[in-house]
């Protein structure tokens, strides 16, 4: 179960080099294990780990109270997410710094008072790295969904690229159903409870540029709103 934890959480975590601080790992708090990238979070029980407790974070966005019980399947979410035009994919190529040279130092040179003095500090263009990573400019033949194109669900509209993590995440842990358990506004957080897991997404601001690529339907399955047996 560890391994598989682990893997939905890599799916969540900040990418390196976009982001290079504390969400690159997953961290511990409320007594669970998350991670993070800033527009979206993944929430899982605890298990046996090595990650860095972060209760002061956690607590700005656990618990949620739940305030639907509203389902969709992963075939609705795949076939939503199908919906969004395709945009080329770019290789990054990552080569050694020219600025220091591949040494991640360089020279500083200033005037204190009457002298010239030099230290040795981190290269700016590489922060210290060495290397710099950049994206190739020529496209590499695949495509991929767009990630900002966006979906309707309920009151808010998601970005492909956070609700392909809700779907990896259910894939992972072999869900075949997804429930929305709490969205009380437009611009809200909106929380989805899948398997062992829950997943917090950021709405998206939407315009007539970026109108939603399809509306995914929810069930509602609030025990009062259920048909009664014949
Ligand atoms: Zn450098």
């Amino acid at each position: 179960m560890n391994k598989l934890f682990e893997s939905v959480l890599t799916v969540f975590i900040a990418q390196e080099p976009d982001y290079s601080g504390w969400m690159t790992l997953p961290f511990r708090g409320a007594g669970k294990v998350m991670a993070t990238n800033g527009h979206s979070l993944v929430v899982l029980p605890d298990f046996p780990n090595q990650f860095v407790p972060k209760e002061e974070q956690a607590a700005m966005v656990y618990p949620i109270a739940h305030t639907c019980q509203k389902q969709f399947s992963i075939e609705q979410l795949r076939e939503a997410i199908s919906k969004a035009p395709l945009i080329d994919c770019f290789d990054e190529i990552t080569r050694k710094c020219d600025v220091c040279d591949g040494e991640g130092e360089v020279e500083y040179s200033f005037s204190e008072w009457e002298f010239d003095r030099t230290i040795m500090g981190c290269c700016p263009a590489c922060e210290g790295e060495g290397q710099t990573t950049k994206t190739s400019i020529i496209p590499n033949g695949k495509k991929e969904v767009s990630p900002l194109a966006v979906i309707k669900i309920g009151l808010s509209t998601m970005a492909v690229g956070n609700m392909s993590k809700l779907l990896r995440c259910a894939e992972l842990l072999n869900c075949s159903t997804i429930t929305l358990v709490s969205q009380v506004g437009k611009f809200t957080l909106s929380l989805f409870a899948v398997g062992d897991a829950e997943v917090l997404l950021m709405p998206t601001m939407t315009n007539e540029e970026n109108t939603p690529v399809a509306t995914i339907p929810l069930h509602s399955t609030k025990k009062q709103q259920t048909t009664p047996a014949a």
